[in-house]
């Protein structure tokens, strides 16, 4: 059986998977967006640098050429200086070269003369770097401190040493103007993003722009301007001592260092491979560059945003849906689709639940159902037949506590849980009231009467199969009693049932094998002090020699049907056995059998007399059925026909136990039967007083006026003997005379 604890617990589990999934997603979206975030980062970062090293091969490039092209003039300076051309004649030679995109370009002769294209020269800026030069025996490309470009940017200084012979008898220098560098595509991506740079070793720079990013103002050094706002600690002066250490090194470096407002700027370092110490030096700032991919970043958040959204609705759904579909599990194990109440399942796990958290409270288990329910089925149709079963739990709740369950269990079969206090059986019985009363007021006019079987828990039931079984097992003990409706469970009554279980489950064998005997009980003429006949009755004798009584399996039978069976057994021995002794010429006396009601409902009851009466050469005369009062209370007409049909077959018939049930006098008068059998307990009761003799007299002659004998059962003393004589009651029979005897003893004892 589900258990709700079960479902709540597959609820949760769902939860849970469904959140570690959910979390799983969001760790992964996180993942996935900081990678996209470091690979933006790095994209960038891998541009830059490849930008910033073709940026340096470009100025490598512009350097080289200018240098051959300085390198040329200055052979030829070299050549003409050789061939005995006077010092100033050099103007004449550098007038031929094409000096514009030189600030300045000069020959600077070794013992102090400065010669240019024009003549014209400002000798002071010469001087200043005149002993500096001197020993430059190689050509020097530096940035220029001493003189700038009329954008006020530093130069690019060229010093070519002239050579006459093996000496050095002079240099050419040369001041490079930048202008235009920068503006070539190479530099698209840095400049677009960030700034570009030529340095060296001192800081000395030359700026794309005027106004270059990261560099305010007027600045002589690169590195004190890059650094200008931010705190320019020891641990900045380490760093542009480290990156100084690269540049030394000529390495391509990378460094970053957050700037005065907190952003994050990285610096990419390449030399100039041609060039003395210069260095190309790109910027930009990583936040910004970050800022630029945002909308990608974002796009991207969004969709894992959504992703997760996605993942809470989906989980959400799922939980929604398993909750639904346990309400309905729930519903469908614990819900009794006729009255909406709830059912078994429900009353198994609540009951226990309810009477071990009320130990003090006495509790009852009741089980109980609707007499012949189906007989209103039938005459009042199934949904006025539901409506009562509804009402039956609905007006529970009127009558019944809380703590008090009712449930219906299948077709009219109702359970309960009841507080056995003092007002226990008024409840029951204004509950039944209620029932009837609702029945009523849908106009079903049959008495609803339900039968309960009642079982008082005991405080050490833990099984709560076990409480239902024993409240079942009072209930079933009113099978086939119509006059109780309320049995309680005890343990006799367990085992009567295992009594009828096991003659249940013996009783087609044991008719098969002849454990059921014929005996006879004599009845007696008291008038001529002869037998006036027999009467025959079973007995069950089993094979170890136990004999069973009729009070023991009759009821049985007569529940289960076997009955007919029996009956048909008892009917064809005497038939065969009067047959018989006829035809062998035997003594023979009238024997009576019993006929149960449950025969006569069998449509082909007389014909199968009649056969067995035919089949056995069976003389009618001595044959007698035995009826009871019962049989009449089914459909009368119809019994009675069934009574003229074997009266027809020649058959004596009597009635059984008459003053046992609801004897009716006026039965009598349409009923054409032959014998009125006066029942033992009745006979036994009237014969004690006076008036009870008078109205036994009646009786008697009443049943002579009708044309019927009267015969008194159980008759025991000699004194009930003289009444009976007294009241001309002619046949009797009981113990006085004979107890039933075997059939052979019988014969034996009478009809030999
Ligand atoms: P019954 O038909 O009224 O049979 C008479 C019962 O009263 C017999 O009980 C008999 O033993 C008992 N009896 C007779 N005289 C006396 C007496 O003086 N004192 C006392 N105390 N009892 C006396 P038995 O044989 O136990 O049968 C009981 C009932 O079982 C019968 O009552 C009959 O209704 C039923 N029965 C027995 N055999 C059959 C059968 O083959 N078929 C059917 N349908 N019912 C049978
Ligand atoms: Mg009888
Ligand atoms: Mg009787």
């Amino acid at each position: 059986m589900l258990k709700i604890k079960n479902r709540d617990q597959a609820d949760s589990r769902i939860m849970i998977s469904g959140l570690v999934i959910m979390l799983i997603c969001l760790f992964a979206c996180i993942i996935h967006i900081s990678d996209l975030y470091s690979s933006f980062k790095s994209q960038i970062n891998r541009e830059f640098v490849r930008e910033t090293k073709a940026s340096a091969d470009h100025v490598e490039a512009i350097v080289a050429e200018k240098n051959s092209y300085l390198t040329s003039i200055s052979n030829e300076l070299a050549a003409a200086l050789s061939n005995g051309v006077d010092e100033e004649t050099t103007a004449d030679i550098l007038g031929k070269y094409d000096s514009k995109e030189f600030v300045y370009l000069a020959y600077l002769h070794k013992a102090g003369g400065v010669y240019d294209s024009d003549g014209e020269w400002n000798t002071d800026i010469f001087r200043t770097i005149q002993d500096t030069i001197a020993i430059f025996k190689r050509p020097y490309i530096e940035l220029s401190t001493e003189v700038m470009d009329e954008n006020g940017n530093h130069t690019l200084r060229y010093v070519i040493p002239v050579y006459k012979g093996a000496d050095i008898c002079g240099h050419v220098v040369a001041y490079y103007k930048y202008t235009g560098w920068f503006e070539k595509s190479e530099y698209s991506y840095v400049r677009s993003r960030g700034a570009v740079y030529l340095t060296d070793l001192e800081g000395v720079f030359y700026a794309a722009e005027e106004e270059a990013l990261f560099v305010k103002g007027e600045h002589k050094n690169l590195f004190e301007a890059l650094y200008q706002n931010s705190d320019f600690t020891a641990k900045s002066n380490t760093h542009i001592t480290d990156i100084k250490k690269g540049m030394q090194h000529s390495r391509s470096e990378q460094n970053s260092y957050i700037d005065h407002v907190g952003k994050k700027v990285v610096m990419v370092l390449e030399p100039i491979t041609n060039s003395d110490d210069i260095f190309m030096v790109c910027c930009y700032c990583e936040d910004d560059q970050v800022e630029a991919v945002k909308p990608t970043i974002l796009r991207s958040v969004i969709v894992c945003i959504l992703i997760v959204l996605l993942m809470i609705c989906l989980i959400i759904y799922v939980w929604a849906s398993a909750k639904q579909s346990n309400m309905v599990i729930e519903r469908l194990a614990y819900e009794d689709n006729i009255t909406e109440g709830k059912n078994t399942n429900f009353f198994r796990d609540k009951a226990l639940q309810i009477i071990a958290t009320n130990r003090e409270i006495p509790f009852i288990a009741q089980r109980f159902d609707i007499v012949n329910f189906r007989y209103i089925n039938e005459a009042y149709g199934h949904t006025r037949a539901d409506e009562i079963l509804k009402a039956c739990i609905d007006l529970k709740e009127k009558f019944y506590d809380e703590k008090e369950l009712c449930v219906r269990m299948d077709s009219d079969q109702f359970l309960m849980l009841s507080i056995n206090d003092s007002s226990v059986d008024q409840k029951r019985s204004d509950y039944m009231e209620a029932v009837n009363e609702f029945a009523r007021s849908i106009g079903v006019k049959y008495p609803i009467r339900l039968k309960f079987g009642v079982y008082q828990v005991r405080k050490q039931d833990l099984d709560i199969d076990l409480i239902i079984d024993r409240a079942n097992v009072a209930r079933k003990s009113l099978d086939g009693d119509e006059t109780k409706l309320i049995a309680y469970y005890s343990d006799a009554l367990v085992q009567n049932m295992r009594k009828v279980d096991k003659i249940e489950s013996e009783m087609a064998k044991a008719l098969e094998s002849g454990e059921f005997k014929v005996f006879l009980q004599a009845k007696w003429d008291i008038v001529e002090n002869k037998l006036a006949g027999a009467e025959a009755l079973a007995r069950w004798i089993r094979s170890d020699g136990t004999m069973i009584f009729p009070n023991q399996f009759i009821p049985v039978f007569e529940k289960n049907g076997f009955i007919e069976k029996l009956d048909f057994y008892m009917l064809e021995s005497i038939c065969r056995l009067m047959g018989n002794r006829v035809k062998e010429g035997k003594k023979i006396c009238p024997i009576s059998i019993n006929q149960s009601r449950l025969l006569l409902h069998n449509p082909e009851y007389v014909n199968n007399v009649s056969k067995v009466i035919s089949a056995h050469s069976t003389p009618t005369e001595c044959i007698e059925l035995e009826l009871t009062e019962t049989v009449f209370l089914d459909d009368r007409n119809r019994m009675i026909e069934i009574i003229k049909q074997l009266r027809n077959l020649n058959l004596k018939l009597s009635m059984d136990d008459f003053g046992s049930g609801y004897s009716s006098l006026n039965l009598l008068k349409d009923i054409p039967l032959d014998v009125l059998k006066i029942d033992r307990e009745f006979f036994s009761e009237m014969i004690t007083s006076e008036t009870s003799i008078i109205i036994l007299q009646k009786i008697i002659e009443m049943a002579e006026g009708l044309g019927m004998e009267v015969l008194c059962e159980g008759v025991e003393t000699e004194e009930q003997i003289e009444t009976l004589k007294r009241l001309e009651c002619r046949l009797v029979q009981g113990y006085y005379y004979s107890k039933p005897i075997p059939l052979e003893e019988f014969i034996e004892k009478y009809l030999t």
